[in-house]
């Protein structure tokens, strides 16, 4: 049924101005009920029907709560679906949230992997896009991190920043290729309704960094990283041979997880698979789990249909692509019988690569994915 597990917390320090995730300022007593609330939750559910395989806290800043709130949680999810023994067990940190005490008790808890958001390495655009640390303060926490045993480190960036040029974006993964971490995820900004970068930089905002540009810049990442030894396994995600996320790997191979906490989204593995989400508001989420009856927002039950088109547009994502022999097992039909057409146009196109037996993305194709990705939704 599943066996990855994530939990959200959707605490901030403060709000960044780009930011449209579910996150707020606590409010008093939320950042001590909330793991409570956690805890009741996940006994609500079913246990799994195997330990799971990877924990991930994102959100939000789980590095919010207190290592002893995490420890706790994390025993609790032992106990209840079990954790297997390799697991991979990660905690997103905001660098201005954690120290070298924070950071050893967190690995102390059983966290083996730190996700960094450090999103740029120049303190104009950390406070152009709101964050709450500098530059030298992520720096401090990658160091903090080594020094508390975390062998497993992974640091986010952003690119395409306003009035952001090539040159500035070479020096941010330079920066980051100098810290030598295990993992970077790079995103590309996007100024999404309802954020106050949507006031400050309206659609035409000369300071927006054009397509062509944010295409370089996404090609300059892939030619440094992949020179720095990193492998570029995912349209948004370079590791270190042996450091892929397993976690979020398991997201783009369709296995099963569950989550939990406020705006969490599960995938569990019934018939096709059932999506659905929690609610996205800390009121409601309390309302149903104090109830006994948690919220399940937009169940889908997914058809064949959909679950093969699900199989193409997560599977492309990686850089192994999609095995025709892998799809066939699946679904007992060959993947050029259900998608020959499309699949033969966007190699023509040069979006697409068939070879040994699998289709995967070019870096056009890359770059262009989500062009290619709805060439499978019917
Ligand atoms: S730290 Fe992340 S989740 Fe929190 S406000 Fe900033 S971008 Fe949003």
């Amino acid at each position: 049924m599943f066996n990855r597990l994530y939990v959200h917390v959707p605490f901030c320090v403060a709000k960044c101005q780009y930011c449209a995730f579910v996150s707020t300022e606590p409010q008093e007593n939320e950042l001590e009920e909330y793991p409570e609330l956690l805890m009741r939750e996940l006994q609500l559910h079913p246990s799994g029907d195997r330990p799971v395989a990877s924990v991930y806290f994102g959100g939000g800043t789980p590095s919010l709560l207190q290592p002893s709130q995490l420890a706790r949680l994390l025993g609790g999810i032992a106990e209840r679906t079990g954790i297997s023994a390799d697991a991979e067990i990660t905690l997103e940190a905001n660098p201005g949230t954690v120290d070298g005490l924070s950071l050893k008790a967190f690995r102390a808890a059983g966290f083996n992997r730190i996700s960094l958001g450090v999103q740029s390495f120049d303190d104009r655009f950390l406070e152009c896009l709101g964050r709450i640390h500098t530059a030298e303060q992520s720096r401090q926490a990658f160091r903090d991190a080594r020094d508390a045993g975390f062998s497993n480190v992974s640091i986010d960036l952003i690119h395409s920043l306003p009035g952001q040029n090539l040159h500035q974006w070479r020096s941010e993964l330079q920066h980051a290729i100098k810290l030598r971490p295990e993992h970077i995820s790079i995103y590309g900004l996007t100024v999404e309704e309802g954020t106050p970068f949507a006031c400050i930089y309206p659609a035409d905002s000369p300071e927006l960094v054009d397509e062509d540009l944010s295409a370089d810049m996404f090609e300059l990442a892939d030619e440094l990283l992949t020179e720095a030894g990193f492998e570029h396994y995912e349209i948004a995600n370079y590791a270190r041979p042996g450091y892929r996320s397993q976690h979020n790997s398991g997201y783009w191979k369709r296995d099963g997880y569950l989550g939990l906490g406020v705006a969490a989204h599960s995938f569990l593995r019934e018939g096709h698979g059932i999506r659905f989400s929690n609610p996205d508001t800390l009121k409601e989420y309390r309302q149903g789990v104090t109830s006994g009856h948690p919220a399940r927002f937009g169940e889908q039950r997914l058809t064949e249909g959909d679950a093969m088109a699900e199989y193409m547009f997560l599977g492309l994502r990686l850089a192994e692509g999609v095995t025709l022999s892998a799809f066939e097992r699946e679904f007992g039909r060959s993947l050029e019988s259900v998608y020959g057409s499309a699949t033969a146009d966007l190699i023509g196109l040069g979006l697409l690569i068939h070879n040994d037996g699998a289709l995967s993305l070019t870096l056009r194709g890359m770059l262009l994915s989500n062009q290619v990705f709805a060439r499978f939704i019917q």
